[in-house]
Formats: C-alpha cells, sequence, structure tokens
C-alpha cells in the first residue's frame, strides 16, 4: 500500500525538532528507523500530516559506558548494540536480549528509542529497559524529564510520552562484575517477534544465596512486565532445581496473557514459565 501524504523535516537540532512536534500537537510523528513507522503508515494505523525526521541530531547514536552504568542514545540502532564489544562485560542481558530482535536489514535501520516509544508488548529492548529498572531521558516543549521505565508503558503501543516529546537516551544501571543472568524466548522463526520472552538476573550473596532478583518477561501481557511474586521466590534462596520449578509456577501463576493468531492464552502462560525455568538454569 502506498503511504498517505505527509510533509517532511529533517532538523538539525533537537530543540528545532522539539518546535515542530509541539507546533503540530499530536499531528506530527518522530521518524527513527522507520521499522515500525512506515508500515503503520502504509496501513493507516498512523496518518500524520508531518514526518520529524531524528537522523539529523548529531549524539544521539553513541553509546555511552561510564561507572553509573551504559547511556544508549535513542538514534543507537540493533547492530551497533551487537557490534560494540564493551557491551560483552558492561551489558550482558542487553546484548543476549538484542540478539533476538528482528532480521539482518531491521537490525540495520531499527533504533533503541524508536522500539522504547513504539512499545511493542513482544519487543525485546522494552522488557530489558522494564526488567532493568532502565530511566527514559526526554525532551519536550516542557524541558527535560527522566521517566523510570517501570512508569513508562501504559499499553500495547501507548506510552506515557507527551506528542511534542522525544526520547534522547535510555539508562541502565551498572552491571555488576559476577552478576548472574538469563534470557529466553520463543518466536516461530528466528527473528520474528516473541511469543514469550524472560530475563532474569540476581547477584549471589557471600552464601551462594540469590539478591536482587530481577524477573522480567514480554509477550505475555499489554506491556513488558517485572513480576515481583516470582523474584520474591528467588530472593535469600540458592538457585537449585527446586527454586527454580517453584519461580516457573509462580511465573505462569503471575500472568494474564491474551489469546491471539499466534498462541493462546493457556500456552503462553505455560510457555513463559518455561522461559524463566531455562533462564534460571542459565543463569545458574
Ligand atoms: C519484519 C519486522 C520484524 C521485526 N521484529 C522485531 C523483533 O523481533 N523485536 C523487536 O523488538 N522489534 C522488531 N521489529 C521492530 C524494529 O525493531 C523497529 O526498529 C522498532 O520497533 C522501531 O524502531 P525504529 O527506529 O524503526 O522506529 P520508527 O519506526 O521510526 O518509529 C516507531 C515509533 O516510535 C516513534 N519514535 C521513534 N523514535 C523516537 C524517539 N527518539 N522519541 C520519541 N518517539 C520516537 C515514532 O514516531 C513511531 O511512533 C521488527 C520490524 C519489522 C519490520
Amino acid at each position: 500500500m502506498k503511504l498517505p501524504a505527509f510533509d517532511y523535516a529533517c532538523p538539525t537540532t533537537l530543540a528545532e525538532a522539539v518546535t515542530l512536534l509541539a507546533a503540530h500537537d499530536g499531528d506530527a510523528k518522530v521518524l527513527a528507523g522507520g521499522q515500525s513507522l512506515v508500515p503503520m503508515l502504509a496501513f493507516r494505523v498512523a496518518s500524520p500530516s508531518l514526518l520529524v525526521d531524528l537522523r539529523k541530531l548529531s549524539g544521539l547514536d553513541e553509546i555511552r559506558i561510564d561507572a553509573s552504568g551504559v547511556r544508549l542514545g535513542a538514534l543507537v540502532r540493533w547492530r551497533d548494540i551487537l557490534d560494540d564489544a564493551r557491551l560483552a562485560r558492561a551489558h550482558p542481558l542487553l546484548v543476549a536480549a538484542i540478539r533476538h530482535v528482528a532480521h539482518y536489514q531491521i537490525r540495520n535501520r531499527g533504533t533503541v528509542g524508536g522500539s522504547v516509544a513504539h512499545a511493542d508488548p513482544a519487543a525485546e529492548m522494552p522488557g530489558i529497559a522494564v526488567a532493568c529498572d532502565a530511566e527514559l531521558a526526554v525532551t519536550g516543549k516542557g524541558g527535560a524529564r527522566v521517566i523510570p521505565a517501570q512508569e513508562f508503558f501504559v499499553s500495547a503501543l501507548t506510552t506515557t510520552l507527551t506528542p511534542d516529546e522525544i526520547i534522547t537516551e535510555i539508562r541502565l544501571p551498572a552491571w555488576p562484575a559476577g552478576r548472574r543472568f538469563g534470557f529466553e524466548e520463543f518466536a516461530l522463526r528466528r527473528g520474528d517477534f516473541a511469543i514469550a520472552a524472560a530475563a532474569v538476573f540476581y547477584d549471589p550473596d557471600a552464601a551462594g544465596r540469590a539478591a536482587n532478583a530481577h524477573v522480567g518477561v514480554i509477550g505475555v501481557g499489554d506491556r513488558p512486565t517485572r513480576l515481583a511474586p516470582v523474584e520474591a521466590v528467588l530472593n535469600g534462596a540458592r538457585i537449585d532445581a527446586d527454586t527454580i520449578a517453584r519461580a516457573a509456577a509462580a511465573t505462569s501463576a503471575a500472568v494474564t496473557p491474551q489469546a491471539d493468531i499466534h498462541a493462546s492464552a493457556a500456552y503462553r502462560r505455560s510457555l513463559v514459565g518455561t522461559m524463566v525455568e531455562r533462564a534460571l538454569l542459565a543463569a545458574a
């Protein structure tokens, strides 16, 4: 299908981009990699009168790593993450998850900011952002603000971003040495969106028990979610076969997935328990 008609702007500063969005009061859309927006235009799910291309904004395509953690500029592409050898140590869970994103062509174009703004409940980056307590730096006509990922996702394709706001950076807290982690995903074909996936990590204490457990799931709700009841099973426990079995059961009990063309709700509920089980086995 042909795209609907729209005007196009390619500003060179963030302030100019925000001004354009604000002037159109919800009738303009940011264009990043275009891998979700262009199909939405083609299907008339979106028909803005203006596209504001971010590609000439400098500094938004950088990956910065320091003692505070990893900062991904909004225009960092999937390929940039997979090609950055520093991330194997600085955030191995991020790398493990992004390996599952889409196919070569899409990985060369799609951006982290676009993925988070698009808020597909089966997408990996929003899931990692929630599982890892990420913060999203955004700038709009009212200035800059920082939104915790857990407060950002409202429901499928809906976030707390206002129409004039642009995501500039995703901040992932520092990854300590010794942290145990696992990421498991099931999709119909490699590179497809997840039917269900799980991201887990914990920091073993001196006695070998799990502390600071984080369990995030995607594909089994209208947004990526952390599962507090599962984290409660893990915290203070040795991650052995019994704990893992209890965590898997708690996972299936904690989610309320919808049925769709790909899988029934019951299948997804069972599958996500298996994803957590496998991720914990990998972590342990
Ligand atoms: C065939 C196919 C398979 C795919 N498989 C997967 C997959 O397995 N996993 C996965 O996670 N994704 C998958 N994707 C989506 C892909 O990862 C996209 O890159 C991503 O969803 C959107 O990023 P983008 O840069 O292309 O954003 P765009 O398409 O340019 O924009 C998407 C939305 O975000 C808004 N936006 C973009 N950037 C910003 C910003 N900085 N601030 C505010 N709003 C912004 C746009 O206005 C638009 O509403 C797939 C896409 C296709 C076409």
